[in-house]
């Protein structure tokens, strides 16, 4: 995931727990792609650090991406094409 993708879906993230919310076609995305990636055998529980900070306790074992920022991507794909489109 690029520069721009991990901050946009770590921003969007954020956005979402604040009472404004998101947009709801981001908001929608996120829901449907996180319900496909909770299925999904290649979702690992495995930490994910910034600077010796644990930000997340999942990631794709396909790309490497943290989740649940990578569903509030919009740029970001899944490696496998499972997200709608
Ligand atoms: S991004 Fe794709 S491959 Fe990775 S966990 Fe989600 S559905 Fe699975």
């Amino acid at each position: 995931m690029s520069l721009r993708n991990i901050a946009e879906g770590w921003i969007n993230f954020i956005k979402s727990k604040k009472p404004k919310g998101l947009p709801p076609e981001i908001e929608e995305m996120s829901i449907k792609r996180a319900e496909i990636c909770k299925a999904c055998p290649f979702l690992r529980s495995q930490p994910v650090t910034v600077m010796g900070k644990k930000i997340s306790r999942y990631r794709c074992g396909k790309c490497g991406c943290a989740f649940p920022a990578m569903v509030y991507a919009p740029r970001k794909k899944c490696p496998i094409d499972k997200w709608p489109k």
